[in-house]
């Protein structure tokens, strides 16, 4: 006997969360600065220096965290991996409302 489908498909939805388990919150921003240093290339305002951050609300409050150069790519990934476990829990959440409403119709 076939198994349902939205049952597999729930499945492999919980299954895949495991690795998303280094998701980090919040955004991930890129804010261009000058340094300061009167003779550095930033100095005509224009060639200006790339920081990256998280911006993330802890406790309700606004914060950024700046992120080391040899992170960015990492923390990048970490963040997209918290939009990929929003995604798929709206999906379980879908499924569940569906079969909720289904057997409380008694269908
Ligand atoms: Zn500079």
């Amino acid at each position: 006997m076939p198994g349902d489908p939205e049952l597999e498909s729930r499945g492999r939805l919980i299954r895949s969360l495991g690795s998303l388990r280094e998701m980090l919150p919040g955004s991930f921003v890129e804010r261009k600065r000058a340094c300061g240093r009167p003779n550095c290339r930033c100095a005509d305002g224009k060639n200006l220096h790339s920081q990256y951050q998280i911006s993330v609300l802890v406790e309700g409050k606004p914060k950024t965290f700046n992120v080391p150069a040899k992170w960015i790519e990492q923390v990048r990934q970490k963040v997209e991996m918290r939009h990929r476990f929003d995604a798929a829990a709206a999906t379980i959440c879908g499924i569940n409302l569906r079969r909720f409403l289904k057997q409380k119709d008694g269908r």
